[in-house]
């Protein structure tokens, strides 16, 4: 039984800010500790309180000048898209045709999706997220190749097989048939197992037939906890070629909720151009939408109405994406400066408890994990960042001037980015360290054990 801590400005969620005060839903211990025993939180409190229950050979790992919080959670992003992060001028459809699917033809070289998804997931790492929902492509290698990295650092991820029957270059499309098969084929290898969790992935409605969305909410049935994610109203030339392509339907999610492909563990991507019957749809069947500012704002796209969603009268379940590589970084910090921005734009400030709480327990909750991740709490996973208050010369300076744990947080999301995360830890290790050298920087939990025992 081994037995971990770490020591120092420990920040975590108790509620939902936007459904109360903001002040009573933060939990900060200015000086705590962590203790994790096997991969789980065990206790959390002020370290003068807990220092004194820890076993002699437990390991106490200090972080001054840091906040120790939940791992990000990322609802939302596509790993096959990083080699063409930042390209340049085109808005959805365009940019779909001229940078996205090139890019996704050449994952039908198992080798190259191997490469991808190995930077990838060093890549969310060095940011942060310990958690994100996963697009891969129309391979079925490209799920395996996620998925064995992920299962390497033990990261507990969601992911699928994007399912496209039209409307995209032939090489990169599959049929209803075969994509249910494909699908169902990597649900059994790889549903449940370890920290492993699959999402049914139809891209988005013009790139499936109908029969394929009936196919997808077969799938769905094979299993439980299972997660559908796909992408909805994000541009609006998009939703008018849904309309034509699905006239019988009276909105654009009306086309998921008719093939039954909306429920409580689905995730939809954007959500920008709603109505106010949409969210009424998504309160009553506990769909979640994954707001991506970054993206939303470098392609154009629109501003996607947070505070709307979140209506008390009728909450939606909300959740931070990156959207990389429409999005512009896998860092939630840079992600909710982005969101800070939009919601502003809109009439109203997202203060930094509600914005981190977002992007941890907030995401959790919409993705229905957050039983076991999102929180800096006993039973917990111990799936935690660390983010070093004084990484770059500026943020040392303007933290000097904070008065609050509120300020921190918010001068964090305003400046921050991946610099500022100092360690990640995943399941109670270590596996991300920023100031360890350049080979050493990212352990798997194997090479840790190993070490540990020569
Ligand atoms: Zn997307």
């Amino acid at each position: 039984m081994s037995v971990t801590a770490l020591r120092g400005r420990i920040v975590s969620f108790k509620d939902d800010p936007f459904a109360g005060a903001s002040a009573d839903c933060l939990m900060h211990e200015p000086d705590g500790l962590v203790i994790i025993r096997d991969g789980r939180i065990e206790a959390v409190g002020p370290y003068d309180a807990l220092c004194g229950k820890l076993p002699d050979a437990a390991i106490v790992v200090s972080y001054p000048d840091a906040i120790i919080s939940a791992g990000f959670i990322d609802a939302h992003v596509h790993y096959p898209q990083l080699q063409m992060i930042g390209a340049y001028g085109a808005q959805l459809l365009e940019w779909l045709d001229r940078y996205v699917f090139p890019a996704e033809l050449a994952f039908a070289d198992a080798a190259h999706a191997g490469r991808v998804a190995k930077t990838f997931l060093r890549e969310l790492l060095r940011a942060g997220t310990t958690t994100a929902a996963v697009y891969c492509t129309v391979h079925p290698h490209s799920v395996d190749a996620f998925f064995a990295e992920s299962e390497r650092f033990n990261t507990r991820m969601i992911a699928g097989k994007v399912l496209m029957d039209r409307h995209a270059p032939p090489a990169l499309l599959d049929t209803a048939e075969r994509g249910y098969d494909e699908s169902l084929a990597l649900i059994r290898r790889w549903h449940g197992r370890g920290r492993q969790l699959y999402a049914v992935t139809p891209r988005f409605a013009p790139s499936c037939s109908p029969a394929q969305l009936d196919a997808a909410a077969g799938l769905l049935r094979q299993a439980d906890g299972l997660f559908l994610q796909t992408h909805l109203a994000e541009n609006l030339a998009e939703v008018e070629w849904v309309r034509t392509l699905f006239p019988g339907s009276s909105s654009y999610l009306d086309v998921y909720e008719k093939a039954g492909l909306v429920g409580e563990r689905s995730i939809f991507g954007h959500a920008i151009h709603l109505r106010e019957q949409d969210f009424c749809t998504c309160h009553r069947t506990g769909a979640a939408l994954a707001h991506c500012p970054t993206s939303n704002r470098f392609l154009g796209s629109g501003a996607f109405r947070l505070f709307d969603a979140l209506d008390p009268r009728r909450p939606v379940r909300v959740a931070l994406g990156t959207d990389v590589g429409a999005g512009t970084s896998l860092s939630q910090l840079a992600t909710l400066n982005e969101a800070y921005k939009t919601a502003q734009s809109l009439g109203h400030p997202l203060d930094a408890i509600q914005a981190f709480w977002l992007a941890t327990l907030g995401g959790a909750r919409a993705l229905r994990l957050d039983d076991r991740i999102g929180r800096v709490a006993p039973g917990y996973e111990a799936d935690l960042c660390v983010l070093d208050l004084k990484a770059t010369p500026l943020l040392a300076f303007r933290t000097g001037f904070c008065d609050s744990v509120e300020e921190l947080l918010f001068t964090l999301m305003t400046l921050g980015d991946d610099r500022m995360v100092r360690a990640t830890w995943v399941a109670g290790v270590p596996v991300y360290d920023r100031d360890r050298g350049d080979d050493a920087r990212f352990q798997p939990p194997a090479s840790q054990a190993a070490a540990s025992r020569t």
